[in-house]
């Protein structure tokens, strides 16, 4: 196969380190790990493999394609979205299961046979989940319930919300056959003891994401995209680099183009914003970001040239405040022309 001239390297050591620090943050609960959209953008397989050798046994995916490409493995994998009527008659390997939802899909899990499963519960974000209501009518009563759970709505904010859902949740113990508890995301591991219940289910901070104050320094990062250089070019003085223009070169220029563009999810906000690294020469972004190319003031890094590689700064919490795109659509927009390189 031909090498992509971009690619991700993935620090797997990084990863593990910071499922160890959350797991550790959990205190007596279980750690799982939300893998869903392909493992965040990363690849949700090498991250199962990776977390399940380091002791992690429960993954959260969104829909059935994704579980059933992670069932060889032979983890537990819920099922976020539950089960639609078109799930329903999936050969479902044993360890995975469904997150159920609503009172249809209660049903629908009912008729098909039942067996284990999970379910949500709606404590106020108003996304998914059965209501507290339909727990007190009984709508649980006799299923197979592995883990009750809820979802925070602000956990990466200081706001009453978050103690209201947190009592709501746990006013729900002992009410169904639930084995296990869970309400807290990553965010939601830092606000402490009470939201920990038995299982917590952190997502972006596994894979360096950085929402609070209690993670910064523990918390690693693990992406770094790569792209290649395809051209090296002076601009001179009073020139223009890139669409519309915008780049105009105040004094002579060396210039990189690189291998990268906003098809890759390096999008246009990062237009005269970002920045790369050669070594520990600084390039800045100039101009426009392309589809798919990208140039770089090269006058730091005399000795780049066509075919090296550069790394772009992606540090989550700094780059989601430079362009304004949230630490998750860092992650989930990074395309498929990434060769993932696991180190
Ligand atoms: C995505 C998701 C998580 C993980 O959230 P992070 O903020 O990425 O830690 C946990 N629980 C549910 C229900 C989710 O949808």
């Amino acid at each position: 196969m031909i090498p992509s001239p971009l690619r991700l390297r993935i620090e797997r050591a990084a990863l593990i380190a910071n499922w160890r620090t959350l797991a550790d943050m959990s205190g007596a609960a279980a750690c799982g790990a939300a893998v869903k959209a392909d493992g965040y953008g990363l690849g949700a397989r090498e991250v199962v493999r990776s977390l399940g050798e380091a002791g992690c046994r429960d993954f959260f995916v969104a829909t059935w394609a994704e579980a059933l490409d992670l069932a060889d493995l032979g983890l537990p994998v819920s099922v976020l979205h539950g089960v639609r009527a078109e799930d329903i008659g999936i050969t479902r390997p044993a360890n995975l299961r469904p997150v159920l939802n609503t009172r249809e899909q209660v049903l629908r899990w009912r008729n098909a046979g039942g067996g284990a499963c999970d379910v949500m519960v709606d404590t106020g974000m108003n996304r998914l989940g059965v209501s507290a209501a339909e727990v007190a009518e009984g709508l649980l009563d006799g299923l197979a319930i592995e883990t009750l759970m809820s979802h925070l709505a602000c956990a990466d904010e200081d706001v009453p919300m978050n103690a209201r859902q947190c009592d709501a949740f746990a006013a729900l113990a002992g009410r169904t056959s639930a084995r296990r508890l869970s309400l807290a995301n990553s965010a939601g591991i830092a606000l402490g003891p009470d939201y920990r219940f038995d299982l917590t289910r952190p997502g972006i901070s596994l894979y360096g994401g950085v929402q609070r104050a209690a993670f910064e320094g523990k918390i690693r990062q693990i992406v770094t995209p790569e792209a290649q250089v395809l051209q090296r070019r002076r601009v001179a003085a009073g020139e223009t680099v890139g669409y519309s223009a915008t780049f105009v070169a105040e004094t002579d220029t060396q210039v990189a183009i690189l291998n990268i563009g906003y098809a890759d999810g390096y999008l246009r906000c990062f237009s005269g914003k970002g920045g790369a690294r050669a070594g520990s020469a600084a390039l800045p972004v100039l101009g426009r970001v392309s589809m798919d190319l990208l140039a770089v003031g090269a006058d730091a890094a005399p000795q780049l040239r066509e075919g090296d590689w550069v790394s772009l700064a992606y540090d989550l919490p700094a780059t989601a405040a430079l362009s304004g795109l949230s630490q998750y659509e860092l992650l989930t927009g990074l395309g498929r022309r990434f060769d993932r390189i696991w180190d």
